[in-house]
């Protein structure tokens, strides 16, 4: 329900909320749209609630015209549920789908992330990190986002030389930008260092970064080309997504020898001209967007023509000419030898085959080859390329037994204070949380543990001066047991009155 010239300077008070107010400032606006209203979560409102905010809005219904979308994560159903007969008699209801997340991811990834306008290039483990973290926790494409969003932040925040990684990627890094720390640290980058050439100076590092963009652009282009060509094989050697592709070339350095690769190679000499001449129309519209490919694309163009004029039924004439003048065997195994290079011949014969061939040949030698690199053995590929997957994990995958278990053992690790600090994970200080030290003497203990000794091992580190009272200390002690027990550590002993049970094992 927002406007254009939405006025900010009027103070409304709580009690301006209500219909006939907005009424009035929708007639005042002059305003002849319909109003959008959003549910983004029905199934989060009390029936009660929207059975009267219906009706009400239905009583506006003349001056005040609105839709309403209503994000249902059930089913449909679930509104003749919820809403009475007579609020349902004054609505007329369409149901439509969104797609599912997943959806929405594969367009994230081809679209926007796989793209080189995207700030930070992606390396695969992380992207498939992500995508893992998508699949098996929580389908949310919110939850993705933000993790590439940490990607992001991480990356620009690591140093100083990750700061160049936007002007890299959009061409606008000048020598000015480099200055002198920012040069020295770029000649520290391992990528530098492996060339063991002479120190870079800030116009060999623009033309790099030039270089280094150039590559990424044609990378990307390729890897769109080679999905183009091999998305719809059967049983998808390799893989169903653009994302697929894109792991699998910059995980291996020899990616063109790898089997999968060798049999995509076969199975593309299974296509049919409608389905090539297809493809090859594709690839054209993703070639045209690259500049520095535009020699290719030409060549990519030349073969299409051959291709659409490319017969599929007639052999070509000579060779299979020449080869049956020579047929005049002198053996039955000879005979059938002749025989079988003929056939073999005749499957070259064919002028569509031999298109294809060449087509497919080109790209190899052309656009796979040169352009399908891992940009991690480029030089300064560090400024643009993150890879740290470590430090995601650290931040995406939780593992909470295990940060339960450091705030118990070692609580100064979250509180950051002096006192708790401790060289000996053994060690036990009465300055520590008495949750803590219940927990460090449980993990000392065997599986039932006597509530008595438990009681007076406590005892002797929190009271080494004698100051509290017995009953203090039995306090303190009871209230730190029962926490311990909410955690989830220990339960009550069925056998022994005066024992309870420890639940976890190990250390981690
Ligand atoms: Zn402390």
């Amino acid at each position: 329900m927002e406007s254009d010239d939405e006025d900010t300077d009027i103070n409304l008070k709580k009690t301006h909320y209500d219909f006939p107010h907005f009424q009035d400032y929708y007639n005042e606006t002059g305003c002849k749209k319909k109003l959008v209203i959003i549910l983004q979560d029905y199934e989060s409102f009390p029936c009660s609630t929207l059975n009267e905010f219906l009706l009400i809005l239905h009583e506006y219904l003349a001056t005040l015209p609105f839709v309403l979308i209503c994000g249902v994560s059930t089913s449909p159903s679930i509104i003749h549920s919820t809403l009475n007969y007579d609020v349902i008699s004054t609505m007329k209801i369409h149901t439509f789908n969104i797609q599912p997340s997943i959806e929405f991811l594969n367009l994230i990834t081809d679209r926007i992330i796989l793209k080189n306008n995207f700030p930070v290039v992606l390396h695969p483990s992380i992207l498939e990190f992500l995508i893992d973290n998508f699949l098996f926790f929580d389908f949310s494409v919110h939850t993705f986002m933000k993790g590439v969003k940490i990607c992001i932040l991480k990356h620009l925040s690591m140093n100083d030389v990750n700061v160049l990684c936007h002007s890299v990627m959009n061409q606008t890094l000048s020598e000015e930008m480099i200055t002198k720390p920012v040069l020295d640290e770029i000649n520290k980058l391992d990528s530098i260092t492996n060339m063991k050439c002479k120190k870079l100076d800030p116009t060999r590092v623009v033309n790099y970064a030039t270089e280094l963009h150039n590559s990424i652009c044609t990378m990307y282009c390729a890897v769109q080309c080679l999905y183009t060509l091999v998305r719809d094989l059967p049983n998808n050697p390799l893989g169903k997504q653009l994302r697929d592709i894109y792991c699998a070339v910059l995980s291996d350095n020899h990616f063109m020898e790898s089997p999968s690769f060798k049999q995509c190679l076969q199975l593309i000499q299974f296509i049919s001209k409608q389905e090539l001449l297809e493809k090859v129309e594709n690839m054209t519209h993703i070639l045209k967007q690259n500049t520095n490919l535009n020699t290719i694309l030409r060549e990519v163009q030349k073969i299409e023509k051959e291709i659409e004029s490319a017969d599929t039924e007639v052999q070509i004439k000579q060779s299979s000419a020449t080869s049956k003048l020579n047929l005049t065997p002198k053996s039955r195994a000879q005979l059938k030898q002749n025989l079988l290079e003929n056939i073999k011949q005749d499957k070259l014969q064919y002028e569509f085959d031999v298109k294809r061939e060449k087509f497919v040949e080109y790209l190899i030698a052309n656009l796979f080859k040169p352009y399908l690199v891992p940009i991690q053995n480029l030089p300064l590929h560090e400024i643009v390329l993150f890879k740290d997957c470590h430090l995601l994990k650290k931040y995406l995958a939780g593992a909470p037994r295990a940060a339960i278990h450091t705030a118990l053992n070692n609580p100064s690790y979250y509180f950051q204070c002096d006192c708790c600090k401790v060289n000996d994970p053994n060690e036990m200080l009465p300055s520590m949380p008495d949750v803590c030290l219940v927990y460090k003497l449980h993990m000392e203990s065997a599986t039932m543990i006597n509530m008595h000794d438990w009681l007076q091992s406590f005892g002797t580190i929190v009271n080494t001066d004698n100051k509290l009272s017995a009953a203090a200390v039995k306090a303190r002690f009871t209230q730190a047991v029962s926490e311990l027990q909410f955690l989830g550590f220990i339960k009550n002993c069925k056998q022994k009155i005066d024992h309870v049970t420890r639940l976890t094992w190990g250390d981690s």
